[in-house]
């Protein structure tokens, strides 16, 4: 640890509890929780834990992570509010990772860009959702991508364009080891009027389907073909199930609410559960969207629901 000091330029929170910086609010310690000052400092912590071997996660602003209580061992890094540079120049938006997609989509609006404007009041950082491929009310991050700067464990630098990586519904092929640095769109002006009005139904959209009040990390599972994976949850009975103080919400059978003082155990019980209904009734095995940090795959697997 005291090496690694000595190389962090930016911030390094030591046994930082996970839940500060997760949506549910949930999830134990990081031994190291660093958020690198730029690029450089980024590129040597990278070769620095490369060289020693130590195990090293990457997040955004924790908005579709369920961390264990348990914690992690090793060292977390986040671009979120350091690495957070926009700028409009030469037909092309480019933005930082850490940049929040709220203040990406409000600034292209605000310059009559079209095209994010669909993913409107999805948390999180910019890297989180090209990593997740976000996407609301039928845009999806990746539609008006051109390229994307990875950093890999080596400190070093490549730019992918939007055709190099393969995305699809929740899915990209960034593999965990690469680091997303920076990414820059191409959009196209359009009347203000007719992007207002797709923020509008979007913003509208979530206000109505979504249980905003509570704590969530969004949907857990995704959407399996021809359903929808809170449809089949539903129709198990389970909307209003509560495990501690979580509880699958009334409003919205996908959304997993943390009322306060839910662990990350009662979360994986209702995820077991639900996984078991929905494949005994339909036989559907519900795949995560959520991305977890240290669980046993038991932990999450419906043959152990209780
Ligand atoms: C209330 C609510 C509503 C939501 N609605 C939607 C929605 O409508 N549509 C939707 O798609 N999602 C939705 N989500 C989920 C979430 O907001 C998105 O998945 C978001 O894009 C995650 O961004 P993040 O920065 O929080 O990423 P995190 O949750 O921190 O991380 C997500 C994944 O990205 C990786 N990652 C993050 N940053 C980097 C980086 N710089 N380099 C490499 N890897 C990285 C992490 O390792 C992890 O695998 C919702 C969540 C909440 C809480």
């Amino acid at each position: 640890m005291a090496e690694l000091r000595n190389i962090v330029q930016g911030a390094l929170l030591e046994n930082e509890p996970m839940s500060k910086h997760t949506s549910y609010g949930i999830g134990g310690p990081a031994s190291a929780f660093i958020t690198p000052k730029d690029q450089y400092d980024l590129a040597e912590i990278l070769k620095f834990s490369s060289q020693y071997s130590i195990k090293t996660h990457f997040i955004g602003s924790g908005s579709n992570l369920l961390v264990s209580d348990s914690g992690i061992d090793g060292i977390v890094l986040t671009p979120a509010k350091a690495l957070t540079q926009l700028e409009f120049k030469d037909g092309l938006v480019i933005a930082e990772s850490g940049v929040m997609l709220g203040r990406l989509v409000k600034e292209c609006i605000k310059r009559n860009l079209t095209g994010l404007e669909s993913l409107i009041g999805v948390p999180g950082t910019l890297g989180g959702a090209l990593v997740m491929n976000a996407g609301a009310f039928g845009g999806e991050i990746s539609n008006y991508l051109h390229s994307v700067d990875i950093m890999n464990k080596t400190g070093t630098i490549k730019t992918v364009t939007q055709e190099d990586i393969d995305f699809s519904y929740r899915f990209s092929s960034i593999a965990a080891d690469e680091f997303v640095v920076l990414a820059r769109f191409e959009l196209q002006e359009e009347l203000p009027e007719i992007i207002q009005a797709k923020k509008s139904k979007a913003s509208q959209g979530r206000k109505t389907n979504q249980p905003l009040k509570f704590r969530s990390a969004g949907s857990v599972f995704k959407n399996p073909p021809k359903f929808a994976a809170g449809y089949l949850i539903d129709q198990t009975g389970l909307k209003g199930t509560k495990v501690g103080d979580a509880e699958i919400s009334q409003h919205h059978a996908n959304f997993f609410v943390n009322h306060g003082k839910a662990k990350s155990s009662d979360i994986t019980a209702l995820i077991r559960l639900a996984r078991k209904s929905v494949f005994d009734k339909f036989g559907i095995k519900l795949e995560l969207e959520v991305k977890t940090i240290g669980f046993n795959p038991q932990e999450l697997d419906s043959d152990n629901a209780s």
